[in-house]
Order: C-alpha cells, then sequence, then structure tokens
C-alpha cells in the first residue's frame, strides 16, 4: 500500500479500540503522519455517569495510542456530516455487505431476519488485528491529557477494562448459564454486561462472537451460549434497520414526562426503583428497561419519542439504533410483529422481584 505525506485527520467515532480497528488499521497503512481524533459535541447533553464512561474510555485509549508514538485529541464541536455515520454507528458482528440480503429487503422482523442468517451460516464476520506501528503525529500537534471525573461506576470505560470483563465473563463459564440468567435485575452476572463497551466501540462485536465460537469448541456449544449470540444478532438487526434520532434533551426537558423520570414519580414503587437505578448508575437490566419503558408508555402516557431521548441522555450504553429500535418495539411502531407490548407491572414484579429485593435496594431513602 502507498503511503500519502498528508497529515490525515482521523475521526474514530464509535470505534475506541486499538483492535479489529478498521478505521485505525487502514488510516495507519495509508499515512506517513496521523492525528486520531474524537468530536465530543458541546450541544449534546449528557448524563454524568455517560459522560464519565465516555472520557474513561476516551483516555483509556490515549493512554494506549501514546504508548505506541500516537495520541489521540479530543475536539468539542459537532462531528462534520462526512464521518456522522461512524458517530451513530458502532460496528456490527456481521459485516452490512456479509448479509444474505440486499439492504431493500431486508426482513421487516427479528426472526426471519436471524432465520435468514442462519440458513446461510454466518455467525459473524472476522475480526482483524490491532495494527502493530502507527504514524507519528503531523508535526508541531499537542494533544492535552483527557481528564476523567472521578465518579463511582459500575463499569469502568476502555478498552482494556473491556478485554478484562471479558475474559473474565468467560473464564469463570459465564455464558453457560446466561439463558438461565439473563431476566436478572439484581447484581452483576445475571447478563454479560458488554453493551456499554460495545456501545463506544471499546470492544468489536466480531471479536466478541469470534471468541464466543472458540469457546464453544473448548468447552461445548449450549443453550446459553446459542443465546449470547442470539441476542447479539438483536444489535445487529437494530443496527441495520438503522434508525437513529438526534438526541433531544433540549427539546423534551420541560416536559413533565420528563421531569417524572428525572425524579423517579411514576407512582409505582417498582417501576420508579427501575428509574432511580437508570439515574444513579446510567444502566438498567434488560428485563427492567422493558417494564419502565412500558409501564411509562402504556400507564403514564410518555411519548417513546420523550423516554427514548430521556434513555439516550442517561444510558452509559447508549446506542442510537437499539435505543430507537427497542423503544419503538414496545411502543409497536417498530420491528414487533405483535404491535406493542403492554406489560403488567404487578405481573412482572411477582415473577421477576417476588421478594421485593429489587424495589428495596432501589427505594427512596
Ligand atoms: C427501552 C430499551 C432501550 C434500550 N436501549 C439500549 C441502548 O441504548 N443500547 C444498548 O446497547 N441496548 C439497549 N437496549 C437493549 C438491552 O436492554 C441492552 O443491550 C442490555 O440490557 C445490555 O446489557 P448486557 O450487555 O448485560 O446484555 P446481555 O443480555 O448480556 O446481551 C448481550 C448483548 O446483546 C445485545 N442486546 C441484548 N439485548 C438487546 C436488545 N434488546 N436490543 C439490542 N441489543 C441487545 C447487547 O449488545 C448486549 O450487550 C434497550 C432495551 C430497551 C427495552
Amino acid at each position: 500500500m502507498t503511503s500519502s505525506s498528508h497529515p490525515a485527520l482521523l475521526h474514530l467515532g464509535r470505534y475506541l479500540r486499538l483492535d479489529d480497528n478498521p478505521l485505525l488499521a487502514h488510516a495507519a497503512a495509508t499515512h506517513e503522519t496521523l492525528l486520531p481524533v474524537f468530536a465530543l459535541d458541546p450541544s449534546v447533553s449528557r448524563g454524568p455517569q455517560q459522560e464519565a464512561f465516555l472520557l474513561a474510555s476516551l483516555a483509556d485509549l490515549q493512554a494506549q495510542l501514546r504508548e505506541r508514538g500516537s495520541d489521540l485529541l479530543v475536539l468539542h464541536e459537532a462531528p462534520p456530516d462526512a464521518v456522522i455515520d461512524r458517530y451513530r454507528e458502532p460496528q456490527r458482528m456481521i459485516d452490512a455487505d456479509a448479509l444474505p440480503f440486499d439492504v431493500t429487503a431486508m426482513p421487516r422482523t427479528y426472526t426471519p431476519f436471524r432465520q435468514r442468517v442462519e440458513a446461510a451460516g454466518i455467525r459473524t464476520s472476522q475480526p482483524i488485528a490491532a495494527p502493530t506501528t502507527l504514524p507519528p503525529l503531523p508535526d508541531g500537534v499537542v494533544c492535552p491529557t483527557i481528564e476523567v471525573p472521578a465518579l463511582e461506576m459500575i463499569a469502568q470505560g476502555g478498552e482494556r477494562a473491556a478485554q478484562t470483563h471479558w475474559l473474565q465473563y468467560r473464564t469463570r463459564r459465564l455464558p453457560d448459564s446466561y439463558k438461565q440468567t439473563r431476566n436478572g435485575l439484581l447484581g452483576w452476572d445475571y447478563s454479560s454486561k458488554l453493551s456499554p463497551w460495545l456501545a463506544w466501540g471499546c470492544i468489536s462485536p466480531r471479536r466478541i462472537a469470534t471468541d464466543l465460537a472458540e469457546y464453544e469448541a473448548t468447552y461445548g456449544a449450549n443453550d446459553g451460549t446459542y443465546w449470547l449470540w442470539f441476542e447479539l444478532l438483536w444489535r445487529d438487526f437494530f443496527a441495520a434497520r438503522g434508525e437513529h434520532r438526534t438526541q433531544q434533551h433540549a427539546a423534551y426537558n420541560n416536559e413533565p414526562s420528563w421531569q417524572m423520570m428525572l425524579t423517579a414519580s411514576t407512582g409505582n414503587r417498582f417501576v420508579d426503583a427501575g428509574l432511580r437505578e437508570l439515574n444513579a448508575t446510567g444502566f438498567l437490566g434488560n428485563r427492567m428497561r422493558q417494564i419502565v419503558a412500558s409501564y411509562c408508555m402504556y400507564e403514564r402516557n410518555v411519548p417513546w419519542q420523550v423516554g427514548e431521548a430521556y434513555f439516550a441522555m442517561m444510558l452509559i450504553d447508549f446506542d442510537p439504533a437499539s435505543n430507537v429500535g427497542n423503544w419503538k418495539y414496545i411502543a409497536g411502531t417498530g420491528a414487533d410483529p405483535r404491535g406493542g407490548r403492554r406489560f403488567s407491572a404487578e405481573k412482572q414484579r411477582e415473577m421477576y422481584d417476588p421478594d421485593g429485593a429489587y424495589t428495596r435496594t432501589w427505594s427512596a431513602q
């Protein structure tokens, strides 16, 4: 490959890692000097947990780039239109051009999407290795060290923390029990907790799926390992639908429904516990997200767009396509063949919090 002597500005977007990073690998192979940048749009409102997770991810990448003679510059401006997609769309497990249908013939719902992928025998696209060398920065560029707010977090941002987390998840054989535990509400191990790192691209879904296939070859495939892949494919499905909205905090923050979520005051103790967990940690398990979203929309008349914008601000794993896709699914305006999901919060509480431990943990003190 020929090298360009023009300095290149590389917008990393949601590819905050060295491993399996096609943007970085290509730029490293084709430029003599390279300036990796991230545009941190000051007009986007982020909850404190989301902001801290993102900054920690950027700081970790900066440290890794510095070890290799490069660096990372944070630009306090909106990303340019030409690269906006890489700020909205983290990588998929299966590349768009590897899907067994054209984007115009994309199945409208998940089951036929999955069946066609499975019939074609596709589990993942192949990850690529991290570049062994990186071009130096253009002359005279100085990148300030990224400061990370001191905040108690449920997960540490960054590629190295992602790899450590994913390794311990496999070493402890947690994929085996994933199908039984994944609807949990309390604790850390009931689901993989990979989503914050996946959302910002600190870890590659192609690497996860490749490691999972290796895990199956070593320990045997089971319904837990299959179900983890099945859920990762949901993420691809929503990415392939490609619905995103710009973060809408400013448009909604004076609405009563926004204030209700912010103050966790829906009037239902179980649902309010969920909102309190979200507000305190920037995270909620999938089951509780469904319960909160359904209750807010169907019992408290919160428009799905307001709920989606609220989650977009608060979640440390905010992923535009997955967030819109899931809110629309429950609202019945998206990919749900049943036309919406109205859950009974009472029945859900009896099933998933029968002894009230979750509600007590996240109740007002
Ligand atoms: C209203 C609502 C909003 C949501 N918003 C987001 C969001 O902004 N970002 C996000 O990553 N997920 C979102 N989800 C999906 C899901 O709740 C989270 O991905 C999951 O809870 C993350 O925890 P985990 O990594 O332990 O998941 P696991 O259960 O361990 O699943 C493994 C991975 O599969 C993917 N996955 C699992 N379930 C889903 C799903 N329903 N849709 C898409 N991908 C899925 C995720 O990448 C996840 O990390 C939302 C769900 C709902 C109901």
